[in-house]
């Protein structure tokens, strides 16, 4: 069995972070591993307290689990300080991950920040050059390229920068712009969009942790990156059209369909 770990925040109330990650792993019958860099006391209405992991003990974690069960892919979330971050960079480079992919969480979808500003420079510098693939939506790819995104072409011109801070592929999710809901997948100099198939469902919360475990649990099962994104991409339609309507607020995506 392929193994996948995910590096994130726990959200108690099941929707996102990595009971997000663990159920899309599940459903792509690949062992799931997690190790959890922050708890969050969170529900569909929003994040109301989060208490970080200390540096030492993510790094108990994760020799834990990588000395005992190799992980064939990681999806990192949210990571929210610069002694966590380093802490991940150390370990990825002490064992020499691979298929590692990186969903830049800075907020919440109810608005709250799941990142400390100053950890901005470390993740840009550090983490994201060991990703195989990043997974920005529209307000992450700005803070990224540092510019405003309105439309396809700028989307294009962000995916341009922000691949300059890696070797691998930049998938901006266009879900959030008013023009189009279309994501866009840069590979080397490559441009595929994926066309959103607009899905009438208010309940998306998890759903950039649930696309960015998709995508790791797919390069583990041995998928190229352009298919692991497309084959990502099916699940959270599937997930969505499954519609789950649960909690008084955005509710969490439906993985039993
Ligand atoms: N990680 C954690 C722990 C979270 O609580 C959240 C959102 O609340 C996210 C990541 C990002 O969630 P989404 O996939 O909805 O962007």
């Amino acid at each position: 069995m392929k193994k996948v770990l995910t590096i994130a925040g726990s959200d108690c109330s099941g929707g996102a972070g990595i009971q997000a990650d663990i159920k899309t792993m599940t459903a792509h019958k690949v062992y799931a591993m997690s190790a959890i860099t922050a708890l969050t006391a969170q529900n569909t209405t929003g994040v109301y307290g989060v208490l970080e992991s200390t540096s030492e003990f993510l790094e108990q974690q994760l020799d834990c689990i990588f000395k005992d069960i190799f992980p064939d892919a990681i999806k990192i979330g949210m990571v929210s300080s610069i002694s966590l971050i380093d802490v991940i960079v150390k370990k990825l480079k002490e064992y020499n991950a691979q298929n590692i992919v990186v969903d830049p969480v800075m907020f919440s979808t109810s608005g709250h920040a799941l990142m400390c500003s100053d950890a901005m420079d470390t993740l840009k510098n550090k983490l994201i050059p060991l990703a195989d693939i990043i997974t920005p939506n529209i307000s992450e790819a700005e803070a990224l390229c540092g510019f405003s995104i309105e439309n396809t072409e700028q989307m294009l011109e962000a995916a341009k920068v922000i691949s300059s801070l890696l070797n691998g592929s930049v998938l901006i999710k266009g879900g959030h712009l008013t023009d189009s809901a279309d994501d866009l997948l840069y590979i080397d100099g490559k441009v595929t969009w994926f066309n959103g198939e607009k899905i009438d469902n208010p309940n998306t919360h998890g759903t950039g942790c649930t696309l960015s475990s998709a995508i790791a649990s797919n390069l583990a099962l041995g998928f190229n990156m352009n298919d692991s994104v497309k084959n990502a991409k099916s699940y959270i339609t599937g997930a969505l059209k499954a519609n789950l309507d649960l909690g008084a607020g955005s509710g969490p995506l439906n993985h039993c369909f």
